[in-house]
């Protein structure tokens, strides 16, 4: 079996290219650029590596990324590609055009373990992590996607780990394609312009931040114990007081001084002043910046999106307070790909109950 080169960090690459085939270390630099920055999959094509290179190359590796199964593009400009990977699973990947900056959200895990109550992915169980070549393969098709060559504009400037699953649950492969993102080589992107969204896996914060510190957002949802509970499973391990000591802890080394709270707002579930008055409380405990997710809905969740005017007044309340606060715009909503409509398509091999269990002890 040829080796899939997107599968291989800036480091596993080196090796193959001096180990495996014989060659200097400047070669596997070569090469990541023709694959990454240049979008480049046929070794024919890669000009300045030498025949005989190219030849090795096309008898020993490949460059495959995720099977597309579907593209589709929203009204407001907002594109996501559905990726077939394999055995009837399917994941999705979002890309977000803004006047100053295009944003693409990546999976992680086909499906989740975590079972957040108003998330669909949750709702659908979990089949699987995926490798390091279907997450960066999910960069590598957008930009191809949008146009990348030698030469050409880049229109991905930021990439938020905020699709299907939870990347710290799918810690190595995360870790791995995060530093193709920042490797100079391939997508050259600064730490700022990477987010890791997690549910709070606390010992697994600690270890982004040891190993690879980017830009954190931390889905919070719920201001106090008991909501969480209800809301994400996770909150029964890793109760809040744990998981705001852990993102002091990573704003030593993060390459932001604020952590992003990420806060879906459920009508008459977590929207009340009280609810603002315990986040306020939060605030003052970790600095953060607040950003508010209009609920989207799916079928059969059992919730519906807080109102517009208590959206307002809940932001307000929090601005009033000094904590920074921003909604985020609901996007590509007509083509089912806004926070939280992920769904892709998942063979759930994890029996639900057996998971909430292991996810509460
Ligand atoms: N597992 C990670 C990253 C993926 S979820 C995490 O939970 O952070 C990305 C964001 O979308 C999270 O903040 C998540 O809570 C939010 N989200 C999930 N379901 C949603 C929904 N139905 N409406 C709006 N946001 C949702
Ligand atoms: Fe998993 Fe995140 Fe959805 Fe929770 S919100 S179920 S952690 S993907």
């Amino acid at each position: 079996m040829p080796v899939n080169l997107l599968d291989l960090d800036g480091d596993q690459l080196t090796r193959f290219v001096v180990a495996g085939l014989g060659e200097k270390p400047f070669r596997a630099r070569q090469l990541k650029r023709w694959m990454h920055r240049f979008g480049e999959a046929d070794f024919s094509r890669m000009s300045d590596l030498a025949k005989s290179l190219r030849d090795k190359l096309v008898l020993t590796a490949s460059v495959t990324p995720p099977v597309l199964a579907a593209d589709n593009l929203a009204e407001d400009g907002t594109r996501k590609w559905l990726l077939d990977v394999g055995r009837g699973n399917a994941v999705e990947t979002v890309f977000i055009p803004e006047a100053e900056r295009g944003t693409l959200c990546v999976s992680t895990q086909a499906g989740c373990t975590l079972a957040c109550a108003f998330c669909s992915t949750g709702k659908q169980g979990f089949n699987r992590n995926l490798s390091v070549s279907e997450i960066i393969g999910q960069l590598w098709l957008a930009n191809r996607a949008l146009g990348a060559s030698p030469g050409g504009d880049r229109r991905i400037s930021n990439v938020v780990l905020m699709g299907m699953g939870e990347p710290l649950l799918n810690f190595e492969a995360t870790v791995s394609a995060l530093r193709l993102m920042l490797d100079d080589d391939a997508y050259g992107l600064s730490r700022r312009r990477v987010t890791v969204s997690t549910s709070g896996l606390v010992p697994m914060i600690d270890r982004l931040r040891d190993e690879c510190p980017v830009a954190l957002a931390v889905s919070l949802h719920a201001p106090n114990d008991a909501l969480r509970d209800r809301l994400m499973p996770i909150n029964r391990q890793y109760p809040l007081a744990e998981l705001l000591a852990s993102c002091r802890r990573y704003l030593d080394r993060a390459p932001r001084d604020f952590v992003t709270f990420e806060y879906v707002m459920l009508a008459g579930v977590n929207d009340a002043d009280e609810h603002a008055r315990e986040l306020i409380g939060i605030a003052a405990e970790v600095p953060c910046k607040m950003n508010l997710i209009p609920f989207n809905p799916f079928p059969d969740s059992g919730f519906t999106r807080s109102p517009r005017e208590v959206v307002r007044r809940f932001s307000e309340m929090l601005n009033a307070a000094g904590v920074v606060t921003t909604t985020r715009k609901t996007r590509g909503e007509d083509i089912d790909a806004a926070c939280g409509q992920l769904a892709g398509k998942i063979q759930d091999r994890t029996r639900r109950v057996l998971r909430i269990e292991r996810a509460a002890s």
